[in-house]
């Protein structure tokens, strides 16, 4: 949501006030730190970045704004901690930028503007005009989960779903000016939920169906979902839209129900294995993705390894981890039986060495086999080498012509490494 925020900035800036993006900040007039207040570590790391930056362009006249979750809750606090800052802003006031921009320039000081609603925003921001392959549509924002350990429904507000024809005519467009596989994104997206002109209430499944339906589309995903707004719907979609890659996100934080209760997901770890083997019947082979939350207030050795024995059955294709992060304003800051920092750590270690080690023996059983992969650039590595993501989600890197980039290609498996595959054009 992050990059897709960031790439809407950028157009915003060049349409309607002539910016151009450069390459190096040292050439920059305006500088945008759109940011993550997700995790501690994430929120404080703008700081040494803005005192970074801030050597580069020493001496020059640059202007210096927070965009993005951070802006949203720390506000006053960022003009304190780095005065440089001229410009801070929440993730759902961005489309204002250009009017801050023109504030600053004739009165100078410094501008905030934070807690503007979704809607707002998406009725004001410019259609985008340049794609890529790969595009991302925005169908739902915020969140009303709370759980206890998450500042998302502090920062990017309330739940809000997009209209239908808004979403079906910003993916058609985006079709038609040349992508070829869609994203669409919330924060808690399976819990879309909007009536169309026809009175007809659409839930994410629904919707699928009928962007599945618009011309040129060529596979589609979707992200973030919640185990506990699941629907037999959705986990029939997968058997019957030919565009809807086999893969879904649905974050599980822990193995033990005692502790998913205090975190209140709103689901068992026995529900969760439910949705799995229901979407295992309907797309054998879906690649399944997931993210973990370990050290959380109170969670034990033999809660934390009922973690690790779902991992184990489940055999996630990818997951991310992360260590319980205190967050200012959440249920569980607050919470009394704080886990050492150390043990979190620790048993961070002991989870992503299982986690990895499936992910990999996952990758190697692609060996041999022909991925469809979708061509997004060249490789960060590798002279001549094309890079593309096949249907499960994973990258692939192969030797290729660049003509190729944007296309779909048939690419037969040779290598499966911790984190990518390499193959050959068939
Ligand atoms: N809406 C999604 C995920 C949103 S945040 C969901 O409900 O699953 C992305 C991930 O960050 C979460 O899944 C969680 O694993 C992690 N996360 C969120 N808050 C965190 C915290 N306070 N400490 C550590 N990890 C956290
Ligand atoms: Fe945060 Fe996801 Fe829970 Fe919402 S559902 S509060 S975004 S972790």
């Amino acid at each position: 949501m992050n990059v897709h925020d960031a790439v809407r900035m950028a157009a915003l800036l060049r349409d309607v006030m002539g910016y151009i993006s450069v390459e190096e900040p040292e050439q920059a007039d305006l500088i945008i730190l759109n940011t993550c207040h997700i995790r501690e570590k994430a929120a404080e790391k703008i700081f040494s970045e803005l005192g970074r930056l801030r050597k580069l362009v020493a001496g020059r006249p640059v202007i210096f704004a927070v965009g993005g979750c951070v802006g949203q809750a720390e506000g006053d606090h960022i003009f304190q901690r780095a005065p440089f800052v001229s410009l801070v802003f929440g993730p759902q006031n961005y489309h204002q930028l250009p009017e801050m921009l023109i504030r600053l320039e004739q009165q100078g000081g410094r501008i905030e503007e934070r807690g503007e609603s979704a809607p707002s925003k998406f009725d004001a921001l410019p259609a985008i005009t340049t794609p890529g392959p790969i595009a991302s549509v925005v169908v739902q924002e915020g969140c009303n989960r709370f759980c206890t350990y998450c500042v998302v429904p502090f920062t990017r507000g309330r739940e809000w779903s997009r209209p239908v024809e808004a979403i079906v005519d910003e993916a058609r467009g985006l079709l038609a000016n040349g992508a070829r596989e869609l994203h669409l994104l919330g924060q808690n997206v399976n819990a879309y939920q909007a009536m169309d002109r026809d009175g007809v209430v659409h839930d994410l499944a629904l919707l699928l169906r009928r962007v599945a339906l618009l011309p040129g589309l060529e596979r589609m995903r979707f992200v973030t979902s919640h185990p506990a707004d699941m629907n037999d719907d959705l986990v029939e979609v997968f058997g019957q839209l030919e565009s809807l890659c086999p893969y879904l996100h649905l974050p599980i934080q822990s193995g033990s129900d005692r502790v998913l209760a205090r975190m209140a997901r709103g689901h068992t770890v026995n529900e969760y294995l439910d949705w799995i083997e229901k979407l295992r019947q309907v797309s054998p082979g879906i690649a399944l993705a997931s993210d973990f939350i370990v050290g959380f207030p109170g969670e034990t050795e033999a809660d934390f390894l009922e973690t690790l024995e779902l991992a184990r059955t489940v055999q996630f294709d990818h997951a991310y981890s992360f260590v319980f992060s205190a967050r200012p304003g959440t249920e569980a800051a607050e919470m009394s039986d704080a886990v050492p920092l150390e043990v979190g750590q620790a048993r961070l270690a002991r989870l992503q060495a299982l986690l990895q080690e499936v992910q990999l023996a996952k990758n190697q059983a692609r060996i041999g086999c022909i991925e469809s992969v979708l061509v997004e650039g060249l490789a960060k590595r590798g002279e001549g080498e094309l890079t593309g993501r096949s249907q499960h989600g994973r990258t692939v890197n192969f030797p290729g012509d660049p003509a190729l980039i944007g296309h779909l290609v048939q690419v037969v498996i040779t290598e499966g490494l911790p984190n990518s595959l390499r193959g050959r054009l068939t």
